[in-house]
């Protein structure tokens, strides 16, 4: 007899919070990074993408041409209370939004060490100009800018 297929999803997850990511075990993701189960059925073998899964299994049917987004980002969660659908226009321009309110801000910090912030603020100090700073030290303009006129970085001395 076949386990139906909502047990065989719970059964890879640990007790789930409702309010957390439900992330699928790292050793059954896609080369996307997206959660899969190998199902056996038939003597054939079927991989069924987990998002879209836990979709059907708590909220129905997916609607046919529409795709299963994260609102929480995470490709590995489950938990059906961070999945929508949506057209992939729609995903591609959460995408974006999401890549520079969120993305982009961690990227955007980790784009210069504490220590070379410290030697780019020093520098502008005696006179370096801004562009030639953010040369410098490979950062944006608007990285270089926001260290020389403090708007970021306030605990540099
Ligand atoms: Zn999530």
């Amino acid at each position: 007899m076949f386990l139906p297929l909502h047990v065989l999803f719970y059964h890879r997850l640990n007790y789930p919070r409702k309010q957390d990511c439900w992330l699928w075990p790292e050793n059954q993701l896609n080369s996307s990074g997206y959660g899969q189960l190998t199902i056996f059925r038939k003597g054939r073998r079927s991989r069924l993408l987990a998002h879209r899964l836990s979709y059907q299994i708590h909220k129905g049917k997916i609607p046919p041409g529409l795709q299963v987004m994260h609102t929480c980002d995470v490709k590995r969660c489950v938990n059906p209370h961070h999945l929508k659908v949506g057209t992939q226009l729609e995903n591609e321009a959460d995408k974006v939004i999401r890549g520079r309110s969120s993305r982009g801000e961690d990227r955007w910090c980790a784009t210069i060490t504490n220590k070379d912030a410290q030697k780019l603020l020093d520098q502008f100090r005696t006179g370096e100009s801004i562009p030639i700073l953010a040369a410098r030290y490979q950062v944006t303009y608007w990285v270089a800018y926001s260290i020389a006129k403090r708007t970021r970085w306030k605990y540099l001395v």
